[in-house]
């Protein structure tokens, strides 16, 4: 049985976790997910901070047929364990007017990749629209956050200053009546490009930003910056990287945040960007 069940603390029964990537359900999955608790006695289902559902109180004799049905709804038990688990995703471009990429495509990909491979150590992955971090991608070991570069056409700004006033980061000013970007303060969120009535601002370059070794839990830790993709694919094979690199060379019983220097992250991010270094301009 998959790391997706768990010993409750009356250890006569388990809960089992299940596999809903970017914590997506369709009405049907709902629907048998409740049937499929009901029928083996569960008191009730449990949504995780992790976007998946758990089934609590269940007796571990049935978890062949409980696995089976679950698997037959399209649910099928997920992984807590040192793996890869339930991979995390914002909205993203499906319905929220901030983000900058398509966040539940991406998550989709990965889990059809990756999800549920044993690990040394514990890898939990989360995507977020834009740097708003709604998932709070940093805190976990591997983030992604879809974001955009502005860029104002020459010559043609009235410095009337409404994209200043969007921006949250005082990332833009008007100087000798035109607006100036100060790319220390731009986290590139993208807001500010629809705020120009004049249409002057356009996205320079949509991208994605991968971070390594954040953690939540007792000392929360931000995640270090590995590279920036261009694309999609890019980010799966780059996280495809991140995983076999620490198949090889993380040690179990200690958190990846707490050995990144051991297993010589900034040799590794030196190699990434050698491989994906190039950027496009798009
Ligand atoms: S992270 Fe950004 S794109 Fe995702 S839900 Fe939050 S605001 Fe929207
Ligand atoms: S992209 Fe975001 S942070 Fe950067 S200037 Fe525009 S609104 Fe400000
Ligand atoms: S909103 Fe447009 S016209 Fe106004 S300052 Fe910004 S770039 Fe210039």
């Amino acid at each position: 049985m998959r790391g997706g069940v768990i010993t409750e603390r009356d250890a006569d029964y388990c809960t089992v976790r299940v596999r809903v990537p970017a914590g997506n359900l369709s009405i049907e999955q709902l629907k048998g997910m409740a049937t499929i608790a009901k029928k083996f006695g569960a008191p009730y289902l449990h949504i995780t901070t992790r976007q998946t559902v758990e089934i609590p109180h269940l007796n571990p004799k049935l978890l062949p047929r409980i696995g089976k049905e679950l698997s037959m709804n399209g649910t099928p038990i997920g992984s807590e364990r040192d793996e890869i688990v339930n991979i995390v995703a914002c909205p993203g471009i499906e319905r929220c007017k901030y983000a900058n990429i398509d966040t539940i495509s991406l998550a989709k990909r990965i889990d059809e990749k990756l999800f549920g491979k044993e690990m040394p150590v514990k890898i939990r992955i989360s995507i977020s629209g834009c740097p708003n971090g709604c998932t709070s991608p940093l805190l976990n070991e591997i983030g992604v956050v879809g974001r955009i570069e502005p860029l104002r056409i020459p010559g043609m700004c009235t410095g009337c200053g409404t994209c200043a006033e969007y921006c949250k980061e005082g990332a833009i000013s008007i100087k000798n009546g035109v607006s100036v970007l100060d790319e220390s303060r731009c986290v590139k969120c993208g807001m500010c490009i629809q705020s120009c009535p004049f249409g002057l601002l356009k996205s320079k370059h949509r991208h994605y930003q991968i971070s390594v070794g954040g953690r939540r839990g007792r000392h929360p830790q931000i995640g270090r910056d590995l590279q920036d993709a261009d694309d999609e694919t890019a980010v799966v094979e780059i996280i495809g990287e991140i995983v076999r690199w620490v198949y090889r060379r993380a040690w179990s019983g200690r958190l990846l945040s707490e050995q990144l220097d051991d297993i010589h992250f900034d040799a590794f991010k030196k190699e990434i960007s050698e491989k994906f270094g190039d950027r496009k301009e798009t």
